[in-house]
Parts: C-alpha cells; structure tokens; sequence
C-alpha cells in the first residue's frame, strides 16, 4: 500500500542548510558541540557537508532533534478495512516529514504543501482527521466523476443477494442474460451462483473499476452489491457490444 517515493523530498544533509538558519537549532548545536567546534559544525550545516566525525555527529544530533522536536502541521489516517491508520506531517524549524504507521520516512520537504500532497497521495484512501471515509455514509462514489448517482461511467449495479441488476449501462443485458441461463436449467436442483458468478466475471473483465456495497458498510441495506464502472462512456459502449454479443 506504501508507495514509498517522492521526488520533492531530500536528505538530511539537504535540510540542515535550512536547519542552519534557526536561532534555536544554532543555540542546540552549539550547545551540543561545544564552543570550540561550533563555528565548523554551522558552517558543514550551511554548506549541507557532514563530513568527518563531527559531521556525523552533527547528523546524528539533528536527526535526534528533527525527531523529538517536532509539531505536528497536519493530521489524517489511511482507511483500510474499516481502520484508521495514522498519517502525520510534522515540522521542525521548516523542515517537513511525513510520519505513517509502519512506514519508512521518505525524506524530508523544504515546504510544507508538499509534504502535505505526499501524505495524502502515497497511500490509498486517506482523509485529514474530520473528513468522513467514503464508505462510511452507506453510498459508492463513481470512481472516475465522484457522484453517487448514476453516470455515464456507471456499467452496472448488481445486487449478488437477489442476483439481479439494478442499474447501469449493462442493465438489461445482464437481466436478459441471466434470464437465459436460468431458463435454460431444467435441473431442480440447479444451483445458480456458479453460472452467476461465471456472469460477474464476464462483466467485471469488461470493467474498468469496482467497488462494492455491503450491508457491513452501508446500514440498513439488506443486499449485498458490486457496482462496475467504465472510465469513459465509449468504453461502456464497447462493453455493452462485447457483453451482447458473448464476445466476452
Ligand atoms: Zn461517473
């Protein structure tokens, strides 16, 4: 689910230069390497060269401070099966990172609007702390438009409870195809979710997304449903002479 890369982030050598510019970082680092060393160790965070052993402890007390010292700018959480998984971007003296639960940091940002766009794009469905997760309000949004209404992208809405199309561009076809199969089973004992679900799948091979709709996530629905979406009306139309014409 980690994406895991960004071009805007850089290292910790690359954000010392802006550390470097802080009162209260100068007055920590000279603290921490003592009077004799501090004009040297500002001088590599200026120039983003850590080198040698006081470069690197230079490194490692900034690190330890970017860690610590840190205020949280911005707060949501990547919904997943129901959960809520922290996300946070924090700054230290204009530096920005991102914090995920069991995610390795990426780097750092030098502003805060990117480190913020990471958050909210490296994984899938995340929210800022207040906004409500899609499926949380009973009701699938069209992946492509974001209504709840029908659409042109909307191929077909199924309800895998009655086994039974509600709506959609296939909606008819999938009725009338299913009327078929059913009529065409003279066995009493014919059991209807294989050839079903052998219809879904012709379906959702024509589909270019799909989201479902159980009554675990929607109260008050006594259905389960698939709906099956195009990302264009001429692909729907594609998938409808495909479907009609049993090409697949
Ligand atoms: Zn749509």
């Amino acid at each position: 689910m980690d994406k895991g890369f960004s071009s805007d982030t850089v290292d910790l050598a690359e954000a010392c230069k802006v550390l470097a510019k802080s009162r209260s970082v100068q007055a920590h680092l000279k603290e921490e390497v003592g009077s004799a060393h501090y004009r040297e160790a500002l001088q590599m965070m200026k120039s983003g060269n850590l080198n040698g052993d006081l470069g690197a402890s230079v490194h490692d007390l900034l690190a330890n401070m970017i860690d610590s010292d840190a205020d949280t700018v911005w707060s949501g959480f990547i919904y997943q099966d129901h959960e809520k998984w922290t996300v946070r971007v924090n700054e230290c003296h204009g530096v920005f990172w991102v914090w995920a639960v069991e995610s390795d940091p990426v780097g750092y940002f030098l502003d805060k609007a990117s480190a913020i766009s990471f958050a909210r794009t490296n994984w899938d469905n995340v929210y800022e702390d207040g906004e409500e997760p899609d499926d949380e309000d009973g009701e699938v949004h069209c992946p492509y438009c974001d209504t709840t209404e029908s659409c042109d992208h909307l191929l077909l809405v199924v309800d895998k409870t009655f086994r039974h199309a509600e709506g959609g561009l296939l909606y008819e076809a999938f009725n009338t195809s299913w009327a078929e199969i059913i009529e065409d089973a003279d066995d009493p004992d014919f059991d209807e979710s294989d050839p079903f679900y052998e219809l879904l799948q012709r379906v959702e091979s024509l589909a270019d997304a799909k989201k479902q709709s159980s009554q675990d996530s929607a109260p008050g629905m006594s259905s389960a449903y698939d709906l099956y979406f195009c990302s264009s009306k001429k692909r729907g139309q594609v998938a409808l002479k495909k479907f009609i014409s049993g090409e697949i």
